[in-house]
């Protein structure tokens, strides 16, 4: 870390134009060293205290989003696209780190691997978002699953002893509401909003070997890949994980949870 994080501070001290962190406001730099810990923070499980995802799919984190809110929307949002290579970097890592853990700690990981080893194809699927901010986002997701799975990549080689094949597969849409009228019609406003936010549509195939990977920028409730894994699996292809380069601390969830359903 610490040598990655030179090599980026020097490049941003070659930036001609002030510079301050994305994540806290420090003057001189584009990414503090307490900021970028953070984003390298190791990956831990969310799914246990997720609503939506508790038995349903080993899902990771990096960054806790109440830490690195700031710096995760800058780069999410386009604000700050010069910080891309360092959140790229994390994810990179992060795709690393995930790769080598073992069967023993992480069944998704020895499925995976045991797939890659018979010749299957990792294919990492960003989560979908709203049509309204589809460009900027699907840049975000996509350039997210590339990094990852270069991760996967370099613990693969290790693992396996040879080089796994691996995809980035851009197959999930959120509808627009007017496409969802209909079936939204008979519920009320709460429900309809709930089952908006939940709509997830695929519009590709994966190969009848290939295991998937669900990839997303920052993850609050989980609702959006709950049922991104639930639209998947009814087509029938195999969805072994999902990793977020942010994610909310659910541990505390329930209280606000409940409070939010009041
Ligand atoms: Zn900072």
């Amino acid at each position: 870390m610490t040598v990655q994080f030179r090599a980026f501070a020097r490049e941003a001290a070659n930036l001609i134009m002030p510079v301050a962190c994305a994540g806290c406001g420090a003057l001189d730099i584009a990414v503090c060293e307490t900021c970028f810990a953070e984003l390298y923070r190791p990956l831990r499980r969310i799914d246990a205290d997720a609503r939506y995802l508790a038995g349903v799919l080993p899902t990771y984190a990096s960054a806790d989003y109440a830490k690195a809110r700031r710096l995760t929307l800058a780069y999410k949002n386009h604000a700050r696209r010069d910080i891309a290579p360092l959140v790229l970097a994390a994810a990179r890592a992060a795709g690393e780190e995930w790769f080598s853990r073992t069967s023993a700690e992480s069944h998704d990981v020895a499925q995976v691997a045991e797939q890659l080893a018979s010749g299957g194809c990792l294919v990492a699927i960003p989560a979908p978002s709203g049509r309204a901010r589809r460009w900027r986002r699907r840049l975000v997701a996509a350039e997210l699953a590339e990094a990852f799975l270069t991760g996967v990549r370099d613990s693969a080689l290790i693992r396996l002893g040879a080089p796994p094949r691996l995809a980035v597969a851009d197959i999930l849409r959120k509808p627009l509401a007017a496409e969802l009228s209909g079936h939204l019609a008979p519920l009320g406003a709460a429900d309809r909003a709930a089952a908006r936010r939940a709509a997830v549509v695929s519009i590709g195939e994966l190969a009848k070997d290939d295991i998937a990977i669900l990839i997303d920028d920052i993850v609050t409730t989980g609702a959006t890949l709950g049922a991104s894994v639930r639209t998947l699996r009814r087509d029938g292809v195999k969805v072994a994980s999902a990793w977020a380069l942010a994610a909310t601390e659910m541990k505390s969830a329930p209280g606000a949870l409940m409070a939010r359903h009041n």
